[in-house]
């Protein structure tokens, strides 16, 4: 081809980057049931059909609460929506799910009817990450579904260059790590020592219902059940994966780049 017809091609096909986040965000795909919602006034007493189906623990039925429902471990099988005879758990369809605090990840409790959406970082991180946020990834034991989402955000549609966000190869060039997968044994000392050679300050970034809690994993002697354990998390993003839209909405939160009217409908 020579170099007058690239040009054009180039130029019939336009901008292929997605509006959002200034326009409407992307639909989720039909098997993509969002995030879920627990209205444990719903909850018939003592049931405890969701606790026995969930295959990752993460529905309990805590002393003073009928049940609670732990996002952070949520692989989003849906068999505690099908199963619940009040419809007390319904999937919501939203893919906004990050929190930065673990506890907010945890919905069932009085007025806690879904996940507490993170807050920006404090004005001093937000104007130092703010317009150039440099993240080093590491991928610590997980099935790499969640780094394949993660990869999705540097292709044309997603364009996550035009936030300023970019992932390197050394830590030593990084503000923060994203950390995908439970931790396993062989990777704790390198997420150690990739965690020391990032300059301060620095953000931790859990991506996955692994790097959260375990995922599939939790309990097994050969992990460590999330990033948590071994680093301080600044942002918590649940999915197994998460949708590239899920991550995306969460690093943006970070910065306050989102319309937070809209963040409790
Ligand atoms: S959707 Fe989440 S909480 Fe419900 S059964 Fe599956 S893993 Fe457990
Ligand atoms: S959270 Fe799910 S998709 Fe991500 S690494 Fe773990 S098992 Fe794979």
């Amino acid at each position: 081809m020579f170099a007058h017809e690239t040009i054009l091609h180039r130029l019939r096909h336009g901008c292929q980057t997605m509006a959002y986040p200034d326009g409407p965000a992307p639909a989720l795909p039909d098997r993509h049931g969002g995030s879920l919602r627990l209205d444990a006034t719903k909850c018939a007493e003592g049931c405890g059909e969701c606790v026995r189906v969930c295959p990752t623990e993460a529905i309990a039925q805590p002393p003073g609460h009928p049940v609670a429902l732990d996002l952070g471990r949520c692989i989003f099988c849906s068999e505690c929506v099908a199963v619940c005879p009040t419809k007390a758990i319904a999937q919501t369809g939203d893919h906004r799910m990050a929190a930065r605090r673990r506890d907010d990840l945890v919905i069932g409790g009085p007025g806690e009817e879904q996940v507490r959406l993170a807050a920006a970082l404090d004005e001093k991180l937000r104007k130092l990450f703010g317009r150039s946020l440099r993240l080093r990834q590491v991928s610590a034991g997980g099935c790499n579904a969640c780094e394949a989402d993660t990869n999705v955000l540097g292709t044309i549609g997603w364009d996550l260059g035009r936030f300023g966000i970019q992932f390197v190869a050394s830590p030593r060039h990084a503000d923060g790590l994203l950390i995908t997968g439970p931790v396993s044994r062989n990777m704790e000392l390198a997420l150690r020592k990739t965690y020391a050679a990032v300059p301060e300050p620095k953000l931790v970034i859990a991506v996955g219902a692994c790097a959260i809690a375990g995922g599939p994993f939790v309990g097994n002697p050969q992990v460590r059940n999330g990033a948590g354990e071994i680093v301080p998390v600044n942002l918590f993003i649940p999915g197994c994966p998460p949708h590239p839209l899920t991550i995306l909405d969460g690093l943006l939160r970070l910065f306050g780049g989102l319309d937070r009217s809209l963040d409790r409908r």
